[in-house]
């Protein structure tokens, strides 16, 4: 059981600061929203947990349970066991899903059993209500919006993670699909306890995915944090009315 802490977590990309003094702490089992304006950085957060080098870290700490992964790779980020579904899943060729997952687990795992492999894969894409062959297709080649965050959440199923994160997974999902991708997070959660991470910008998904904390993020950082009747509040009143200085932080740097 692990669980992600983020400290005073200061970050930026292309010169621009984009996270300020950001905190954040998840426990195994618990799940957290994070909600907020278009570019308010809540992506950037995700990215910068998992290592990407676009994103450079100025100041501050990411531990996943004691371990301090500031400095780790994306690939050693995701063998220790986080994970990020993300917003605009990318098309890779070349590499067809089932390699792609078969080759990480190999890497992770040495009791590795490919028939017992085999058999969760096709038993999860049945769950997932996805296209048998897509397993052997290239990583999202030619995948709709809504297969490409199906095979996000197949990816979870798989490997495993103990910290999840999932950035606008709902976006892109008719309303049967959300409910299988809703309902199927569940399922990985109530298996494994996992930290989660959700950003979503509605209460639909939420309907699904119970989150215990709802946190509001504005101008690179938690502005205001609640239970998930903090979602009702937001959607009566806007974001606007929870803005501390939700541009200033990107002013500043231009
Ligand atoms: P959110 O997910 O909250 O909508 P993002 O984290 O995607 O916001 O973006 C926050 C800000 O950082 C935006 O102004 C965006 O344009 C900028 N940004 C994010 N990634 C990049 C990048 N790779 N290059 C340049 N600017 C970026
Ligand atoms: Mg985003």
């Amino acid at each position: 059981m692990k669980s992600l802490k983020i400290k005073d977590l200061t970050a930026t990309v292309n010169n621009k600061t984009i996270l300020k003094d950001f905190n954040l702490e998840i426990k195994p089992g618990e799940i957290h929203a994070i909600m907020g304006p278009n570019g308010t950085g809540k992506s950037t957060l995700t990215k910068v947990i998992m290592g990407d080098p676009n994103y450079k870290i100025v100041k501050g700490e990411i531990y996943f349970d004691d371990i301090r992964v500031n400095d780790l790779p994306v690939d050693e980020r995701a063998r220790l066991g986080i994970f990020l579904g993300m917003q605009m899943p990318m098309e890779i060729e070349g590499v067809s899903n089932a390699d792609f997952l078969r080759t990480a687990l190999r890497s992770k795992d040495e009791n590795f059993k490919l028939y017992s492999f085999i058999k969760e894969l096709d038993k999860k894409v049945e769950d997932l209500k996805m296209n048998k062959d897509m397993i052997h297709r290239g990583i999202n080649e030619g995948f709709s919006g809504g297969e490409r965050k199906k095979n996000e959440i197949l990816q979870m199923h798989i490997l495993k993670p103990k910290v999840v994160m999932l950035d606008e997974i709902d976006s892109g999902l008719d309303v049967d699909s959300l409910k299988i991708v809703g309902n199927s997070v569940m399922d990985y959660y109530n298996e494994e306890k996992p930290a989660i991470l959700l950003v979503t910008h509605y209460q639909r998904l939420l309907d699904y995915i119970k989150s215990d904390y709802v946190h509001i993020m504005s101008g690179g950082k938690i502005v205001k944090s609640g239970d998930a009747s903090l979602v009702k509040e937001i959607e009566e009143k806007g974001y606007e009315n929870f803005s501390e200085s939700s541009t200033s932080v990107i002013k500043e740097n231009e």
